[in-house]
C-alpha cells in the first residue's frame, strides 16, 4: 500500500465514525476521493443492525458463537463460586500434630501431610527471588520469635494457657498452626512416622542437590560426614544422588558399618576416613580430577576443608553441617580463584516447590525411609531421647510418636 493510500484510509475512517454519532448531514466531512473504503465498497450505506447481521451469518457460525458464550458463563460461575473466603486463608491454616489440617480452602480435606521445616510464607522479597528458603518471615518471626507471621503463637499449655513460642510447627504437641506453604498431602502408600523425615533430613539434602549443586545427570557425588549427625544425611544424600542419576556415588565416614550401610543405599564407592586420606581416595576414583559435587555434612573445619578439596575444577562443594558459632573453615584462595572451585552453603529447600516433589520421589521408592530411622519412642520417653540427643548416643534420626 501506498503511503497516499494509508492516509486516505485513515481518513475514511474518520468520516465514518463522525456519521455514525452525528448521522448524516452536511457537515459532515466527505470522504477522501480516492479513500480505499469508497472505492471498494461504493456509496455509503447505514452499517445493519445487529439482529440483522447475525441473521445473515450462518448457522453454523451462529451455533459457535452460542456455544463459545455458553462456556463463557460456566467458567465465570465456576470462578466466582471458587472464590476463597478471606477469613479461612491458606496462611492461617489449622492443623494437628500432623494427621489432620482443616479450615482451608486448599486444605479442606482430612488427610495425612507432611511439613517442612522451613515454612515460606509466600510474599516476601525472596519469593520473589525464588529463594523460598530464605523466607524473611520465617526466619524473622518463626526462627527467631517462635511465632507465626503475624508475630503470635498459636500454641498453649493445656492446664494454665500459657503461650509457648517454638520453632519450625508445634514440636511435640498434639496440635499445631502452621502455614499451609509449608504442606503436601501424604499419600497412603507411605508409611506414616518414617515419612516425618520427608520434611526434614530429605528435605536438607534435596535443596543441597538440587538447587545449591544444581546436579546433572552423570554427575559424580561424594558426601561427606563422619559419623554422628551426618550420617543421616549421607544416607538421604546419597539416595537422592541415586535418583538423580550420578554416575559416581562416593561416601566418606569413619565408621565401617556406616559404610557397609551406605553401598547398600546406592555409594559405588566407600572411603574410611579414619584410614585413608579422603581427598587423595576421591582424586583416585574420579582419575586425579575430583567430583563434581560434593557435599559436607558435619559442619567441621577439617571435613569443611576435605569437601573444598575434593571437587574437580569448577566443582560445586556444598556445605549442609551446622557448625558451632564462630567456626571458621579454611580454603585455598589461589587455588579457588584459578580453579573456579565454588563454595555453596546450603539449608534446607523450597517447600512449595520440592517438598511435593520429595513426596514422589518417596512414593517411588527412592529412599529407604525405615533405615534412616535408628529409634522410635513413645511420648513418654521424649525426654529421655533428647538427653541421649544431648550426648550424642542417637546416631540417625530418633523420631517420638505422638498417637491417639
Ligand atoms: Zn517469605
Amino acid at each position: 500500500m501506498r503511503e497516499d493510500d494509508h492516509i486516505s484510509r485513515e481518513q475514511c475512517d474518520r468520516s465514518a465514525h463522525y456519521r455514525s454519532v452525528h448521522g448524516s448531514s452536511s457537515r459532515n466531512p466527505a470522504p477522501h476521493p480516492l479513500s480505499p473504503c469508497r472505492r471498494e465498497r461504493g456509496p455509503l450505506r447505514r452499517r445493519p443492525s445487529f439482529k440483522r447481521r447475525w441473521q445473515q451469518r450462518s448457522w453454523w457460525v451462529r451455533l459457535l458463537l452460542s456455544l463459545l458464550l455458553a462456556l463463557a458463563c460456566v467458567l465465570l460461575l465456576a470462578v466466582l463460586l471458587g472464590s476463597p473466603d478471606p477469613d479461612t486463608s491458606p496462611s492461617t491454616s489449622t492443623a494437628s500434630s500432623g494427621s489432620e489440617v482443616t479450615s482451608s480452602p486448599l486444605l479442606s480435606q482430612i488427610l495425612d501431610y507432611v511439613g517442612a521445616f522451613i515454612m515460606p510464607c509466600g510474599n516476601c522479597f525472596y519469593r520473589v527471588k525464588g529463594q523460598e528458603d530464605l523466607c524473611e518471615s520465617f526466619f524473622m518471626y518463626n526462627r527467631a520469635k517462635g511465632t507465626l507471621y503475624d508475630g503470635e503463637t498459636r500454641l498453649f499449655l493445656r492446664g494454665n494457657g500459657k503461650p509457648v513460642y517454638m520453632y519450625s510447627m508445634g514440636g511435640l504437641a498434639e496440635y499445631c498452626v502452621v502455614p499451609a506453604n509449608a504442606l503436601a498431602v501424604l499419600p497412603d502408600s507411605l508409611p506414616y512416622t518414617e515419612s516425618e523425615i520427608l520434611g526434614c533430613v530429605v528435605f536438607t539434602s534435596y535443596g543441597a542437590l538440587r538447587h545449591a549443586a544444581e546436579m546433572r545427570p552423570s554427575d559424580s557425588v561424594a558426601v561427606i560426614g563422619v559419623g554422628g549427625v551426618g550420617s543421616s544425611f549421607i544416607c538421604n544424600c546419597l539416595q537422592i544422588a541415586k535418583a538423580f542419576g550420578a554416575s559416581q556415588v562416593i561416601a566418606v565416614d569413619v565408621l565401617d558399618e556406616k559404610l557397609q550401610n551406605a553401598t547398600t543405599l546406592g555409594a559405588t564407592h566407600t572411603v574410611n576416613a579414619a584410614n585413608d586420606d579422603a581427598v587423595e581416595r576421591i582424586k583416585e576414583i574420579t582419575d586425579g580430577r575430583g567430583v563434581d559435587v560434593a557435599i559436607e555434612a558435619l559442619g567441621k573445619a577439617l571435613t569443611f576443608s576435605q569437601c573444598a578439596k575434593s571437587v574437580r575444577d569448577g566443582g560445586k562443594a556444598v556445605m549442609i553441617g551446622l557448625a558451632a558459632t564462630n567456626v571458621m573453615g579454611e580454603v585455598d584462595i589461589t587455588h579457588l580463584v584459578r580453579r573456579q572451585v565454588k563454595i555453596i552453603g546450603s539449608y534446607g529447600a523450597r517447600a512449595r516447590q520440592d517438598l511435593h516433589q520429595i513426596v514422589k520421589l518417596a512414593e517411588s521408592g527412592a529412599f529407604n525411609l525405615q533405615n534412616t530411622i535408628s529409634r522410635k519412642c513413645k511420648f513418654e520417653e521424649a525426654n529421655g531421647a533428647y538427653e541421649d540427643l544431648n550426648h550424642g548416643k542417637i546416631v540417625g534420626r530418633a523420631v517420638v510418636e505422638i498417637m491417639e
